[in-house]
């Protein structure tokens, strides 16, 4: 609050007194924006930074890896089956592990036909 006089410091500080624990708000599952209107008492207050963190969430999926499989084509896909009889593919990005049994990967085999 960069240009907050010390007449709304001193109301905020009251608000926080009046609104109790700020913990406590947050045991009740109030947002962010219920929690700063209770503090200031403004119920036209928005929060213009949304404060939430950010949280990566890889969008990954048993499918996507399907496709990955498939892409590599039919001869690939019979060489790991032959050689290996099973897949592990690791995403690059989250390290999710995939298994393919033998089954799942003649399955995919069938799509490419
Ligand atoms: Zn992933």
């Amino acid at each position: 609050m960069p240009d907050a006089t010390d007449e709304d410091i001193t109301n905020l500080e009251k608000g926080i007194f009046e609104a109790g624990a700020i913990s406590k708000m947050l045991d009740e599952n109030l947002s962010l924006l219920d929690i700063a209107k209770k503090i200031t008492g403004d119920k036209n207050i928005k929060i213009i930074e949304d404060c939430k963190i950010p949280t990566y969430k890889c969008d990954c999926s048993k499918e996507k890896m399907e496709n990955a499989l498939v892409s590599i084509g039919k001869k690939e896909l019979e060489n790991i089956i032959q050689e290996d009889g099973k897949a592990e593919l690791i995403c690059h990005f989250c390290n999710k592990k995939y298994n393919f049994n033998k089954e799942e990967l003649e399955n995919l085999l069938k799509k490419i036909k």
